[in-house]
């Protein structure tokens, strides 16, 4: 049982994991922080929190498990401002979606305190944001992958673990760099070729007309591009390495599709399509698969 939960930016993850612990019965009160009025307000008249506090200051200072869940870019300058007011018990864990930016925000913003600090990430989400987002089994039968690095205290990181098992996730470890690679190959780079390929089209100047007749592919294939922009940014800006290396070799296979259709090599495309086919047949046709996509 938590006592007193901090969370920090109530948005869908935060704010989810606010109520799924109130669900469970795992915690006492839960404090929200958020920068905007309206928002503090929203979460408390949906429930979301039993608190609000306008300072980080304020919504740690007796907390006993502080969860960050604002974007990737505002982690590192937030970690800073609330390292000063924590108790020395307290546990300071995350949602982030990229880990190496947050481990190294927190190394150095928590000193002396970091052995408390457990890195995780939700692998679960939607395209909206927000309070009013928020609900309490967006956790429910996915994945959550903690990446505790040496110094990470073994009790904090049960606890944390402990935290996500009542929510309904199959919690699982890995080492921060692997997270970053695996997260940039299934997530972080089909928002990237979702985003470029909608806002591709929306620039010509038959868009209307192209967008009128997109069909079911489309439409799957371009719901990842109605995800946050501002979250996007900071994932794209905080993995860049991962991401970077992934799009050098997306080029070059996109090339190789463009040669062979210049060249009309259809053996090559053939080959390419089965293959690719065949790699997504066999994992994504299995009866009872976690649904493990990140929105
Ligand atoms: P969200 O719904 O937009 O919530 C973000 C919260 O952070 C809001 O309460 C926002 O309120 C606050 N915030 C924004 N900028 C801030 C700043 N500079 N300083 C302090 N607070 C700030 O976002 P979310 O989808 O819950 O995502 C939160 C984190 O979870 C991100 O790091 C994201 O990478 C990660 N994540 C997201 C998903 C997903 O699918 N959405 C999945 C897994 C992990 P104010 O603007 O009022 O401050």
């Amino acid at each position: 049982m938590i006592n007193k939960l901090a969370i920090i930016g109530v948005g869908l993850i935060g704010g989810s994991l606010s109520l799924a612990l109130k669900k469970a019965g795992k915690v006492n009160h839960v404090i929200g922080f958020s920068r905007t009025e309206s928002v503090r307000a929203q979460a408390l008249a949906l429930g979301v929190v039993d608190s609000v506090a306008t300072t980080l200051a304020e919504a740690v200072a007796d907390a006993d498990v502080i969860f960050l869940s604002v974007p990737m870019g505002a982690m590192s300058a937030v970690l800073v401002e609330l390292a000063p007011h924590i108790k020395p018990t307290a546990i300071v864990t995350d949602g982030g979606s990229a880990k190496a930016h947050v481990v190294a925000a927190a190394r150095q913003a928590l000193a002396d305190n970091f052995s408390q600090f457990v890195p995780g990430h939700p692998i679960a989400g939607t395209e909206r944001s927000g309070p009013s987002a928020a609900f309490d089994s967006l956790y429910q039968d996915h994945r959550v992958v903690l990446t505790p690095v040496a110094e990470t205290n073994p009790d904090a990181l049960a606890m944390v673990k402990a935290m996500w098992d009542a929510t309904g996730a199959e919690v699982l470890q890995m080492d921060v760099e692997h997270h970053d690679v695996v997260l940039a190959a299934t997530s972080h780079l089909p928002h990237v070729l979702a985003f470029n390929l909608v806002g591709m089209l929306a620039q010509r100047d038959d868009c209307e007309d192209v967008l009128r007749y997109a069909a079911g592919g489309f439409r799957d294939f371009s719901r990842i591009a109605s995800s946050d922009p501002v979250m996007w940014r900071d994932i794209c800006l905080t993995n860049s390495d991962a991401i970077l290396n992934l799009l050098e070799q997306y080029h070059q296979d996109l090339n190789k599709i463009e040669q062979a259709i210049k060249q009309q090599d259809g053996e090559y495309l053939i080959g390419m399509f089965e293959q690719a086919k065949r790699a997504r047949d066999s994992r994504f046709n299995e009866p009872n698969l976690v649904d493990n996509s990140e929105v």
